[in-house]
């Protein structure tokens, strides 16, 4: 690799970069005072989203109320519809905590993300008709498949799920206050295809029951993706907005599953330590004051803050003087895993973040620069731990739990570098826990494939529930 081409910053710049860099650590760093004020804060959210007035964060109940005993077996078909890919799978459970999946991965055009209903649902319908041909050509039984849809629903039944709102960026004309499940259902019968859906199944709520399924200490299910939210069994009794109304077979005793959507914690702006460029890139965001928490964390958006800090300091004349910065102007340009990539860099002159600035945003950095941008994205990817396990630490203590198991998926948790010791850290901090961090029995650890297994467990668990009540 070359040499470092641009000169050395000017004392006088090292010094302006300096005395930003002190500015910019002090406004990311979140200290354990602060984690443990907003855990109190949030405790109070979640309980307040249980009652029946509701509150900021939507606890939306589920009506899956059973935990897998593992032995559960059967084929099932799968739906998932995450950021990138629509996945169809087919699961197999083998009744001793153990699966197998079959699956085809079909691509979601960038344009289908703003485009209208029609266009997504036929898409959708699409891909299911192109796996029943090629896997069931002459499959002549009806077959019913669980619809992992990672957004925000209402759920009136397990088969029905209103969309509140959409979510990371997605922005689709039609669906907003409609019933999915009916969307979907009338693209599949237009095409004349044997399937119906049976559940819809949030991303969250198929992660604690897949893991549930594999290790019975599992209580959750987060993601920490390019979205962030969480799932957890909460005892029926303590879920008033209920109303006593409760799915036969089930007894204020059991446990149900709540999509907590707390990414929309403090969405009211009152707890979260926000920077100036957390509320610019909430600004200038497709859907201003929602999903504050998850803005705070994800994927999505850690890219962005790292932009809008670059721009800044360009701005002031502190960094990249006398280079073209047009691209460093665009939307997105950076993400998450440029960030990654930066905090990877092995070499001491930091070699790789040189060629990733040069090729990607055609800007050659000095060290100096280099090493400040290290920084920052080693304080951003450390506040999205930090902050992220604020909700599961708040779970933990809304059900007075001290040790279990919480599964954890997405993007940021499995493949952003320092995530899982930064977090585990962090909650460490929040229960004063002396030891290390690994030893503390709260443990966030890698899930099993929640949107497909989860959904086939969910199946299989309506199916029970449904035989027993038959009895
Ligand atoms: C959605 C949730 C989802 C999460 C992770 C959020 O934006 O509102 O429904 O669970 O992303 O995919
Ligand atoms: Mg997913």
């Amino acid at each position: 690799k070359e040499p470092p081409t641009r000169k050395d910053t000017s004392e006088q710049l090292k010094g302006a970069l300096r005395a930003r860099l002190d500015e910019i650590t002090e406004a990311f760093t979140v200290d354990t005072a602060k984690l443990k004020a907003i855990v109190d804060h949030f405790v109070s959210e979640l309980t307040k989203g249980l009652t029946k007035e509701g509150g900021n964060i939507p606890m939306i109940p589920t009506w899956v109320a059973d935990y897998p005993t593992g032995k559960e077996t059967g084929t099932y078909m799968a739906l998932d519809m995450g950021g990138t890919n629509l996945r169809v799978a087919e699961i197999t459970l083998n009744g001793a905590r153990g699966f197998d999946v079959v699956q085809s991965k079909y691509k979601m055009d960038e344009s289908l993300k703003t485009g209208n209903a029609q266009q997504l649902f036929s898409f959708i319908a699409e891909c299911i008709g192109n796996f029943m041909e090629f896997y069931h050509p002459d499959s002549k039984d009806n077959v019913s498949v669980g619809f992992t849809f990672s957004f925000p629903c209402t759920q009136p039944t397990l088969n029905s799920g209103i969309l509140q709102r959409w979510t990371k960026g997605f922005d689709i004309t039609g669906v907003e206050g409609e019933n999915v499940v009916t969307l979907l259902q009338n693209a599949i019968d237009e095409r004349k295809i044997n399937v119906t859906v049976a559940a819809l199944i949030n991303d969250t709520t198929g992660t604690v029951v897949a893991s549930n399924y594999v290790d019975p200490a599992m209580e959750m299910g987060c993601i920490y993706g390019t979205g962030c939210n969480a799932a957890y069994y909460e005892k029926v009794s303590k879920i008033p907005k209920l109303e006593g109304k409760l799915p036969a077979g089930v007894t204020p005793d059991d446990y149900m599953i709540i999509n907590c959507e707390y990414g929309a914690f403090d969405n009211e702006h009152v707890c979260l330590p926000r920077t100036k460029y957390d509320i610019r890139l909430d600004d200038e965001s497709p859907r201003p004051k929602q999903q504050t928490f998850e803005k705070m964390v994800s994927g999505y958006t850690m890219g962005e803050l790292l932009r809008f800090i670059l721009q800044e300091l360009y701005e002031e004349g502190v960094v990249f003087q006398g280079q073209n910065v047009d691209k460093l102007y665009k939307e997105f340009i950076v993400n998450a895993e440029f960030n990654a990539k930066i905090e990877l860099d092995p070499w001491e002159n930091l070699m790789d973040t040189e060629v990733l600035f040069k090729e990607e945003l055609g800007i050659e950095t000095t060290m100096d620069e280099r090493s400040f941008i290290r920084r920052v994205a080693e304080l951003l990817g450390t506040r999205a731990a930090r902050v992220s396990m604020c909700g599961v630490a708040a779970m933990a203590k809304k059900r007075n739990i001290t040790k279990c198991h919480a599964g954890a998926d997405g993007s940021v948790f499995n493949k952003y570098p320092h995530f899982k010791t930064r977090s585990a850290q962090a909650l460490a901090e929040i229960f004063d826990w002396e030891g290390s961090p690994d030893d503390y029995p709260l443990k966030v650890l890698p899930a099993e494939d929640g949107s497909g297994a989860g959904a086939a467990i969910i199946a299989a668990l309506s199916k029970r529930r449904a035989e027993q009540l038959k009895k």
